[in-house]
């Protein structure tokens, strides 16, 4: 593996707390890069092993922090705060860097880092699986940066320090702020990638259903072949789908699209992002994660039982190539 001895982080020690997606990928190639890792977690959760077994030091997270000159805290979003409190605050040496791969406990003010700490961001725009295969081709994936507090003077040469030690200084950097990328992932996930998403595919399934059509050929139609679509914007936008659909296709998306999408969505959408933006829905969400989830259960609920689920299953389970995809659950949060 290439070692890199130049790296401004290569004298210091690097605190990776949480061993999942991320975690695991930024530790791997943060060692493989010639850097010093420790990883810290809870004592025998479920990535303890895991990660000790990849040949890391492993300590609870509070000794992790101890001594380290950059902690990267890459554990689910809800148990940061808590994290920051126990763990980190108490520990985390004056001059450190504080590292997030999503701002939104600091954007929100679930976390305020101590005045005499760096904090930055570095995420990779990929799940974690690939932040490691793309690394271990010699390459890596694009990431985005930014600074929220800079006390060292070196809080950006940190950044592009860690960006590097990941792997994604050799693809791309894109600078940002935490407000730009923690409202910005908000409303792709919310308005387009899962909730638009899967309330369009929900509406046009029920359409035909309604329509009485059989469910398992509305299944095909409008949720199965929507990752050939997929597929095609990931690797060349709408220049590639358009090369591969058909003309009467074309034609349909062009006349038909804009009916369904039209500017009544537009107007609803800038109605979510003045949600995200002046902290409604941050408030909604740590609400009720703190009122033990009510309502998340409830509505999870409803979308697991959807029709569209149980016809799915049945035709899922006569696909075994399905089975063996790339999709995992924990590769891919949004
Ligand atoms: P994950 O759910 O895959 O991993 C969580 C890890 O944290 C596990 O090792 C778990 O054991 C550990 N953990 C849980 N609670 C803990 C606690 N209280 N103390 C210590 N460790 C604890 O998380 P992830 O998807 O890698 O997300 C990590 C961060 O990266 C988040 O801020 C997320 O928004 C961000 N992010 C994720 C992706 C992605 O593709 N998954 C992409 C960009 C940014
Ligand atoms: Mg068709
Ligand atoms: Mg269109
Ligand atoms: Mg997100
Ligand atoms: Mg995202």
């Amino acid at each position: 593996m290439s070692t890199n001895n130049d790296n401004l982080l290569a004298q210091g020690r690097i605190a990776v707390l949480g061993y999942g997606s991320q975690g695991r990928a930024h530790a791997l190639n943060l060692r493989d890069s010639g850097l010093d890792v420790v990883v810290g977690l809870r004592p025998n959760g479920p990535t303890w092993h895991k990660a000790k077994a990849e040949g890391f030091t492993v300590v609870e997270p509070g000794e992790a922090v101890k001594g380290a000159d950059l902690v990267a805290v890459l554990t689910p979003d809800m148990v940061q705060p808590t994290l920051y409190t126990e763990s980190i605050e108490p520990n985390i040496k004056p001059g450190a860097a504080l590292l997030f791969a999503h701002g939104f406990n600091v954007h929100f003010g679930q976390i305020t880092p101590r005045k005499d700490i760096d904090v930055i961001l570095v995420a990779p725009k990929g799940p974690g699986a690939l932040v490691r295969t793309e690394y271990e081709r010699g390459r890596g994936v694009p990431s985005i940066w930014a600074v929220y507090q800079d006390v060292s003077g070196q809080a950006e040469a940190k950044a592009h320090a860690y960006a590097d030690g990941i792997g994604g200084g050799r693809a791309l950097l894109i600078k940002t702020d935490f407000k730009e990328e923690t409202e910005t992932d908000l409303f792709g996930e919310q308005a387009v990638l899962c909730g638009g998403a899967s309330e369009l595919v929900k509406a046009g399934f029920e359409t035909l259903v309604e329509a009485g059509y059989q469910p398992e050929i509305a299944y095909y139609e409008v949720m199965h072949e929507l990752k050939l679509i997929v597929d095609l914007f990931y690797e060349g936008g709408l220049t590639k789908m358009l090369q591969f659909i058909s003309e009467t296709a074309q034609y349909g998306d062009y006349v038909s699209g804009p009916r369904v999408i039209d500017a009544g969505v537009k107007a609803r959408m800038k109605d979510v992002l003045t949600d995200i933006q002046n902290g409604t829905f941050a408030k909604n969400w740590t609400e009720e994660y703190k009122a033990g989830l009510p309502n998340y259960k409830k509505l999870k609920q409803a979308d697991l039982d959807h029709p569209i689920e149980k016809v799915g299953a049945a035709l899922r389970a006569r696909m075994p190539w399905l089975q063996t995809g790339n999709a995992q659950p924990a590769a891919a949060p949004l």
